[in-house]
């Protein structure tokens, strides 16, 4: 065994969560194939959007929307089949424009 590993009793019991909040240091956006992307100027800020995003990634500032929060947006798509203005359309995540707010 070479220096770096570690023994099975140094692992923690698979399934336990040591830390709280740890979900927000795992960056869940990597497992994306499509994004979100976001139309303001069509935007009512009703927060629907908001309300059914699995990972709360749809940002909000000040009372409205700001942005969506790529790094923890895994891409479901569920924001913009639900917005009532259909101005989130998901495209092709092609690793750009990744960063958290992105979209404002
Ligand atoms: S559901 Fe659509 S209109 Fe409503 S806040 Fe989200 S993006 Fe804006
Ligand atoms: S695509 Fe899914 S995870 Fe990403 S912001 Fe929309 S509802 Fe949330």
């Amino acid at each position: 065994m070479s220096a770096v590993e570690k023994g099975w009793k140094d692992v923690p019991i698979g399934g336990l969560i040591l830390e709280a909040g740890s979900a927000k240091k795992y960056e869940t956006g990597d497992w994306r194939t499509h994004k979100p992307v976001w139309d303001k100027e069509k935007c009512s800020n009703c927060m629907i959007c908001w309300i059914y995003c699995p990972d709360a990634s749809i940002l909000i500032k000040d009372g409205e929307m700001s942005g969506i929060d790529y790094k923890h947006c895994k891409g479901c798509g569920i924001c913009a089949h639900e917005c009532p203005r259909k101005c989130i359309e998901m495209v092709l995540d092609t690793g750009e424009n990744g960063e958290a707010g992105a979209g404002e």
